[in-house]
């Protein structure tokens, strides 16, 4: 009889949770381990302090969800706010609409812990997946294939064998950095000048009281400002999540509250009105401010039991809205490159892994590339008149 095999894989962030699913489909018998406690126990105040509210998913997120689980797809695209362009928002309140697409194809705006414990409940359920929160990976032994687990809850350490470790566990992967040590790994990681602080625009309220949108809901609102700039997606409350994107010497300038504010008034006027000075404030005083990090690593896998997807394999800046669309991909992209000869579970597994390090590479530095450019193009280009006449002409 055939020994069912065991995958552990790291991290019950989206990524992970999708790989557990694909995994367990394809007769893996899978163990999830997740550092945090349980994300559908955390409070929506602790929980949307985590991590931004809502982020876009286009069409590459949802196909590779599709292929693992097509009712989660379906979920999530009820759930959703289609964005069909880009509203740009010119400080003297002029407003200029951008469709992405003649044809009507659009990016959508998504609840992020939704979207992830939609994902962890469906993975929970599976009789092939095992999750276990508050169990933090330390190290792993490859050529034994054991990992050193320590579970906060009991406050203990413990042993555990796989057969393939897969490495869901983010920027600051300790899979990878366990891998580094056994595999000629090249690595890269940049933190760019800028940073973000996420403030939340309430929803505006109709002549009976009813919550509305205080902005279009169907577009990704943008005050470019050259050097910095804001953005807002909208959230199915009537609420926005809008994203400050500075320098840090900037915002280190301003110091307090007040000047903020005052800066602020100044160059997204319109914004304020909808955010309100006082929960600006707020937002501004309680709310970190976040680095931006950018990594690439080549190869992602190691022989025939380790691989990194997702964030731990490539964190890119968000303004190309495609890093977990991308981390979702990642799976779907392992899945194509099975052996030959079988499922995932057969002996070409080790060729399986090398054919993704060598054929998804150029694709991630592509996109990871396409994103740190597309930062210019988002704060600066799509205001110059050269850039607004190609659009106009595209969607001819
Ligand atoms: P994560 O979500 O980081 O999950 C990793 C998990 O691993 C975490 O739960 C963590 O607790 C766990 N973990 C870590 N270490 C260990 C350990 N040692 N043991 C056990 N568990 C561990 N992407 C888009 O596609 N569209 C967008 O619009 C978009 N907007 C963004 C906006 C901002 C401001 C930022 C910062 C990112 C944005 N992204 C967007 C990128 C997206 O957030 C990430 O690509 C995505 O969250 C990565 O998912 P992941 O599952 O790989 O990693």
């Amino acid at each position: 009889m055939v020994q069912q095999r065991k995958a552990v894989v790291v991290g019950a962030g989206p990524v992970g949770c999708l790989a557990a699913l694909m995994l367990a489909k394809h007769g893996w018998k899978v163990e999830l381990y997740e550092g945090r406690p349980d994300i559908r126990l955390l409070s929506s105040k602790v929980a949307s302090q985590q991590r931004s509210i809502n982020l876009a998913i286009s069409h590459r997120g949802i196909a590779a969800i599709q292929s693992v689980d097509p009712g989660a797809a379906q979920r999530f695209m009820q759930s959703a706010i289609p964005m069909r362009g880009r509203m740009i928002h010119h400080v003297d309140g002029r407003l200029d609409s951008q469709l992405y697409d003649r044809d009507g194809q659009c990016i959508n705006s998504i609840d992020r812990s939704l979207l992830n414990e939609d994902l962890l409940e469906e993975a929970s359920r599976s009789s092939n997946v095992r999750v276990f929160f508050e169990h933090k990976i330390r190290s792993v032994d490859f050529e034994n294939k054991v990992m050193t687990i320590y579970d906060a809850s009991q406050s203990r350490e413990s042993q555990v064998s796989f057969d393939l470790c897969v490495g869901a566990d983010g920027s600051y992967s300790t899979i990878r950095r366990q891998m580094m040590r056994v595999v000629r790994m090249d690595y890269q990681q940049e933190y760019i000048k800028h940073e973000y602080i996420e403030l939340r625009m309430p929803a505006a309220r109709d002549g009976e009281g009813h919550p509305v949108f205080a902005l279009d809901p169907n577009h990704l609102h943008i005050w470019p400002r050259k050097s910095f700039m804001l953005i807002a997606l909208p959230n199915k409350d009537c609420t926005f999540t809008c994203t400050l994107f500075a320098p840090s010497s900037d915002l280190d300038q301003l110091g307090t509250a007040e000047n903020f504010l005052t800066w602020f008034e100044t160059h997204f006027p319109d914004a304020l009105i909808a955010i309100g000075g006082k929960n600006l404030i707020k937002d501004f005083t309680h709310n970190p401010r976040s680095p931006l990090i950018c990594t690439r690593a080549n190869p992602y896998h190691y022989k025939d039991r380790a691989i990194i997807l997702g964030d731990a394999a490539h964190s890119m800046v968000p303004f190309y809205g495609q890093g977990l669309n991308c981390g979702l991909e990642d799976e779907e992209k392992v899945v194509s490159f099975k052996p030959d000869d079988g499922g995932m579970e057969d002996v070409g597994l080790r060729r399986a892994l090398s054919r993704y390090s060598q054929e998804r590479h150029k694709d991630l530095i592509a996109i990871t590339d396409l994103a740190m450019a597309n930062y210019v193009e988002m704060r600066h280009l799509v205001t110059t008149p050269l850039y607004i006449v190609r659009k106009a002409l595209d969607n001819i």
